[in-house]
């Protein structure tokens, strides 16, 4: 596996693949690989024969009160399991390369970018738009694969794909869990031993969630429910329990196209979010 880490090598590898006929699948990623971005590389690899991954943490997605600064990293422990999962590329950029000096575009997501994570994190997805797109453009990538754990994220990509006619497509894979149901994220590596525990809850009540409205109860309703039971135990704050249409992420009142069940939720001082299909 090459591992790149400046926009001159990342072209003339690219350009290299493009002059074959080779078509390139890219996976975004910040980086302390698990099993879910693994699971996306895979999906990579099917869709395209070379395959590039990134790791950045990008800045502009952070707001200054939030872990940009302490977000976990392990670049070795990542090369190695990008290169056992067939990874071609890695590209490592820093700060500079992807935001080079004088850099000056911004960008302003509405549509699916706002309310629950938009709310919460309002600087999130302008950030995300802006390194996806930089990231799609310097590594020449004809699909980029994104884990529906992010699920609203994934909505903004579409959206700011499509509206900004990228020349790519977007493909997602189902989120990768624990055996206790707990989805893997980087940021479980902040749990301690009882927190992590206490984290199966966020999964747990969405799916209970999820039956009542399967059962006909109202959004709002089953919501609450699932918000009470991640209060009662023991998470610190519920940023939300919400359901929206899983084709638009219009609003529903009650299950009546299919869905999804989003939720956000701090325990200590680890945010966690999860979502399901209903
Ligand atoms: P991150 O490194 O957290 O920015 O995630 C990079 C990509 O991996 C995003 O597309 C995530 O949605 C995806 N991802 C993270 N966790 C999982 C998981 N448990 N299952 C599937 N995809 C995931």
């Amino acid at each position: 596996m090459l591992v790149i880490r400046d926009a001159a090598a990342l072209r003339a590898a690219t350009q290299g693949w493009k002059n074959q006929g080779e078509r390139i699948a890219l996976v975004p990623t910040m980086g302390y690989l698990h099993a879910g971005h693994l699971a996306l590389v895979a999906r990579a690899r099917e869709l395209a024969p070379r395959v590039i991954a990134t790791i950045f943490v990008n800045p502009t997605q952070f707001a200054p009160h939030e872990d940009l600064g302490r977000y976990p990293r392990d670049e070795a422990g990542d090369i190695a399991k990008l290169e056992a999962a067939g990874c071609d590329l890695l590209f490592a950029p820093d700060v500079a390369t992807v935001y080079p000096p004088g850099f000056a575009t911004r960008i302003t997501m509405a549509g699916p970018a706002e309310g629950l994570e938009g709310t919460h994190r309002p600087q999130m997805f302008g950030g995300v738009a802006l390194v996806c797109t930089r990231l799609f453009g310097l590594c020449a990538a004809d699909v980029a694969v994104f884990g529906e754990k992010d699920w609203q994220q994934v909505m903004v990509v579409r959206q700011v794909a499509r509206d900004l006619a990228l020349p790519l497509t977007i493909e997602t894979v189902p989120t990768i869990r624990a055996e206790d149901g707990l989805a893997l994220s980087s940021r479980n590596a902040y749990l301690d031993a009882e927190a992590r525990q206490r984290a199966t809850v966020l999964h747990a009540a969405l799916q209970h969630a999820a039956t009542r409205l399967r059962a006909g109860a109202g959004a709002e309703e089953a919501c609450s429910e699932a918000e009470a039971r991640l209060s009662e135990a023991g998470f610190r704050q519920v940023d939300y329990v919400a359901l929206r249409r899983a084709e638009d992420f219009a609003q529903m009142a009650r299950l009546e196209a299919p869905g999804r069940l989003l939720g956000a939720a701090w325990l200590g001082q680890v945010r966690l979010i999860d979502n399901i299909l209903v």
